[in-house]
């Protein structure tokens, strides 16, 4: 009997799985049957926009965490799918930071080529997932919200996509039940103008408290304020944007931190990060990490030590994304294929592992992390038939964009890199990132450069 595989999630690593099969069966393979449960209404995961916050539609969890006017945080050079480039689908080439629209539709066209829509049953978060020890199969039971329904369906394997970054990580200070303004988490930050001609406070030092932050900045914040815990991003800054050492308590409008200052604010944003949550997950089967390059119990990053029939996709901590979450998805389809022999015992796999943790466990630079996660790659796309392409480029880009920002955090976007795929230069974009507030897919395909207005 043909087996069946569920892949819950069709954001960018759901999606990869999804072409990963049909570019097997493009080949001459027979593939299983594939059935893709997404909660949402539409494809793409975290980059298929929601202005809601709190609970959507059906009263589900809003997965959304992604803004108005977010733009790549990193060079799009370094996430380019091996087989489907920028150029293949914008038909010309564009520039090296792409907004958050411009990168969905790249997303969605690689899919609509491939025509794996119909494998998607779309509005049905997955609610529960057991294993039978006796028949070797999946229960999945999910709920269907367009016809309200509650049911389940047998599968031989599971492949969770689920993403991460979508259950806020919210740690409380003293004062917060008392204070006059708005305290939000990361999550549900929506449109920087909410915050024009205001002080503001983020709480946190990584991707989010720096482009939130920036883009508070570039919307007319009045003055921001970071804290960090262990270390300052330390960019050179605007001049309305301090760094301060770790907050201690805020009262009605005022923030006090751990170097004795104080300031005056009226909103706070967490930039805290998220937490790995899988509710819908039998316990055996719940992978428990924090954000990391190596996640443990998962051979290869993405095969659950504990039964090989379950997966993960796209759990580690992201340098590389979409290109990443392909290598992984190339590498499942091969294991369930029957094309890739996992190792005889656990044992073995969680030694690999160790292995891999050890290494992670001593990295300190930016410029270690992301060789390490490039070494990962490399490991995967070698043993399956995705594109090999450029890992070293790519290692070179990361490396000049991070100088990049140390330069300047409010220009590195206007930058240009050429493709590591098609070799193709990247054209500057025709408006510096700073000035460019109207972040839509034509006003950013289209030659005509925006010009600032004044106040
Ligand atoms: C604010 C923000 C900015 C980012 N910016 C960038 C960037 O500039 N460049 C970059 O490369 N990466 C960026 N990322 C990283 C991002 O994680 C990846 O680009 C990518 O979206 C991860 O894909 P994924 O498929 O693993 O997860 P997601 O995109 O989170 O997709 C997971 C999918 O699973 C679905 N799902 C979840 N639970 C269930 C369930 N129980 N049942 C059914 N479906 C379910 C969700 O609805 C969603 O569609 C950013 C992330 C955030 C949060």
């Amino acid at each position: 009997m043909t087996k069946r595989v569920a892949i819950i999630g069709a954001g960018p690593s759901g999606l990869a799985q999804l072409r990963a099969f049909q570019s097997a069966q493009e080949k001459g393979a027979e593939i299983p049957d594939m059935v893709c449960f997404e909660k949402q209404s539409d494809w793409g995961g975290l980059w298929n926009y929601t202005w809601r916050t709190g609970l959507d539609e059906h009263g589900e969890p809003v997965h959304g965490s992604m803004y108005r006017y977010l733009w790549s945080n990193g060079p799009k050079e370094c996430l380019e799918f091996a087989d489907y480039s920028f150029d293949e689908h914008f038909g010309k080439p564009i520039a090296s930071y792409p907004p958050r629209e411009v990168l969905w539709d790249y997303i969605k066209g690689r899919v609509e080529k491939a025509g794996v829509r119909d494998y998607i049953r779309f509005n049905t978060p997955v609610r529960n997932i057991t294993f039978d020890d006796t028949s070797k199969l999946f229960t999945v039971t999910v709920h269907d919200h367009t016809t309200d329904t509650v049911y389940s369906e047998e599968f031989d394997y599971v492949v969770c996509a689920s993403g991460h970054f979508s259950t806020p990580r919210v740690p409380e200070f003293e004062g917060f039940s008392t204070f006059g303004g708005r305290i939000l988490h990361a999550h549900d930050f929506r449109d920087a103008l909410e915050f024009k001609d205001k002080d503001i406070l983020l709480v946190g030092s990584s991707y989010s408290a720096e482009d939130i932050g920036s883009q508070c900045y570039k919307y007319g914040a009045r003055s921001l304020i970071s804290c960090y815990r262990t270390a300052p991003m330390n960019y050179k800054w605007p001049e309305n944007w301090e760094e301060k050492p770790l907050l201690q308590r805020v009262d009605t409008d005022t923030a006090y931190f751990a170097d004795g200052s104080s300031r005056k604010i009226d909103a706070i944003i967490l930039c805290t990060g998220y937490l790995h949550h899988f509710p819908f997950i039998d316990e055996s089967l719940r992978l428990k990490t924090d954000n990391r390059l190596w996640a443990m119990d998962l051979y290869k990053g993405v095969v659950w030590e504990h039964n090989t029939q379950m997966f993960y996709l796209g759990m580690q901590d992201q340098w590389y994304t979409f290109n990443m979450f392909d290598a992984q998805a190339w590498y499942v389809r091969d294991v369930i294929l029957g094309r890739i022999e996992l190792p005889a015992t656990k044992e073995e796999m969680t030694a690999n592992s160790m292995e891999w943790r050890e290494r992670e466990l001593p990295l300190k630079t930016a410029e270690e992390m992301f060789t390490f996660q490039g070494d990962y790659i490399l490991e995967l796309i070698e043993a399956t038939d995705y594109p090999t392409f450029d890992i070293e480029g790519v290692r070179q880009t990361f490396l000049e964009w991070k100088h990049h920002k140390k330069e300047d955090i409010m220009t590195f976007r206007d930058y240009s890199f050429r493709s590591l795929m098609t070799g193709t230069m990247s054209p500057p974009h025709h408006t510096p990132w700073i000035d460019a507030l109207d972040d839509s897919l034509e006003a950013y395909l289209s030659d005509k450069s925006e010009v600032k207005q004044a106040g």
